[in-house]
């Protein structure tokens, strides 16, 4: 029995995730892919706080709904009392950004984002207190091809990722005042349901009755499928809008189905909804979620101005990207540098520096206090670096100036090792990573070559 006292370990807060190195490597992959496309839109980056206003939240995306209601993580900032919030999302955020900066003064603007939101939900496959969203918001923007524009970069996004088995949901929930009279008629049949609904749909029967079409409760499918459907109340330019979308997609080839009960979580929505949805990951199958939110600009009190934007959940995606297999490159480094004896360790690190200096990522071995350790361990880690090209210098070589470089993924692992001068290794092994051929004088020379076992 140890005499130390145990001391309490400390861990990571129920739902909030590291991101460990062996699934960097997929989070890279993916951030740079989508960088690229949105780029390729003419989408500009904009980085806000994470930490905004709880009265930004309340009054953008409305007081009665499942974010503000239940689920932001809020506090008092203990110095002044101020009411924060850690953001659930970011288009309240942005939009107050933009508002603050003036930023659509000379125009429209197409801005995309990514970083943490927060939400206390409860923890399960594909739901986390935080969790990733890249979004992009087109600030300015009236006409229906923006919105078909938005949709058309996500499905770019999925082609460029290998993501094959995710299809787009699409609805119009209309203008402000198609939303009043359907809301009137939907309260009013509720009314004449009330012995159906249940508490949560009793409770939102004046507050939010569209969400009550959202219902997962079974016993009120029925009466809800028969409910006054919003899409009937549409006028004549929200009707045009939404044929103007669905004619670009078409004309795009970008399949669609309409779906006449989508509607989306946060108030601010209006016209065009949609989601992109996988039947591969289970009961969370959204993976990015987006539509028009004309209004937000005048409820936040700025000039009224059109608006349309996605977001989508990065860890859906990742896990989507594993489940079809996409592969990815797991090496961390080109070359690894392997050295025995202390002229030979000087060697390796003027050697690394130098790769460094041709463009290659490089791994330099190091001691620990009682030496580099043996060739044999020294291999194994190369070898679990997934480097190309393992460098080894150990006494014998540093004495003579030469180093062994071995291919570590040859073919033909008997002929795999060749020594070269010191000076010449940068040269040797760029030009067999850039699959240039020009002979080395020293490789004609059999003497250089010997092999390590
Ligand atoms: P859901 O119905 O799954 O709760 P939502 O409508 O609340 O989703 P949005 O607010 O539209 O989600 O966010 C856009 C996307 O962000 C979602 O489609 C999903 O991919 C992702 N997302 C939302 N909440 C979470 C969460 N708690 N954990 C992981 N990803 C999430
Ligand atoms: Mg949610």
């Amino acid at each position: 029995m140890s005499e130390n006292k145990k001391i309490e370990k400390i861990n990571g807060v129920k739902g909030m995730n590291d991101v460990l190195p062996a699934d960097a490597a997929l989070w890279e992959l993916f951030e740079n892919t989508v960088q690229s496309v949105l780029k390729s839109y003419g989408f500009q980056q904009i980085r806000t706080p994470i930490v905004e206003s709880t009265h930004l939240f309340a009054r953008g995306l409305g007081e009665v709904t499942d974010i503000v209601e239940k689920e932001m993580y809020s506090f008092d900032d203990a110095l002044n009392g101020d009411k924060l919030t850690l953001r659930p999302e970011n288009t309240a955020g942005i939009v107050r950004a933009a508002l603050e900066h003036n930023l659509t003064y000379d125009g429209p603007k197409r801005l995309w984002y990514n970083g943490p939101m927060f939400r206390h939900e409860k923890p399960q496959r594909g739901r986390y207190r935080q969790f990733h969203q890249v979004g992009a918001e087109a600030l300015g923007f009236s006409g229906p091809d923006i919105d078909a524009e938005l949709i058309a970069m996500c499905q770019r996004l999925w082609d460029d990722l290998g993501l094959q088995n995710i299809r787009l949901e699409l609805n119009s929930i209309g203008d402000a005042e198609e939303r009043q009279q359907h809301r009137v008629d939907l309260i009013a049949y509720f009314e004449q349901h009330i012995d159906l609904l249940d508490a949560e749909a009793q409770r939102r029967l004046y507050s939010n009755p569209l969400r009550i079409l959202d219902t997962k409760n079974p016993s009120m499918q029925t009466m809800v499928n028969n409910a006054p459907k919003l899409f009937d109340y549409l006028g004549d330019e929200s009707k045009s809008h939404f044929e103007g979308v669905q004619k670009i997609l078409r004309h795009n080839c970008i399949p669609f189905t309409i779906n006449t009960r989508l509607v989306r979580g946060m108030d601010y929505y209006n016209r065009t909804v949609f989601e992109w949805v996988t039947d591969e990951l289970g009961s969370q199958g959204t993976v990015c979620g987006g539509g028009r939110y004309d209004s937000l600009f005048s409820i936040f009190g700025g000039k009224p101005t059109p608006a349309c934007g996605f977001a989508m959940g990065i860890e859906r995606l990742l896990e989507l990207m594993k489940a079809s297999g996409e592969a990815h490159n797991s090496s961390h480094c080109d070359v690894y540098l392997a050295h025995q004896g202390d002229e030979a360790q000087m060697q390796s690190f003027v050697l690394g520096e130098r790769l460094r200096d041709a463009g290659l990522d490089v791994v330099l071995h190091c001691a620990s206090a009682s030496g580099a350790g043996s060739f044999k361990s020294q291999m194994k880690k190369a070898d679990a670096s997934g480097a190309a090209y393992a460098v080894i210098i150990g006494e014998d070589e540093a004495a003579v100036n030469t180093v062994t470089i071995k291919a570590m993924r040859a073919e033909d692992m008997d002929n795999n090792q060749i020594s070269v001068p010191f000076e010449a290794a940068v040269d040797h092994i760029v030009n067999q990573m850039t699959g240039t051929t020009d002979a080395i004088d020293c490789c004609d020379d059999p003497s250089h070559i010997h092999i390590h076992h």
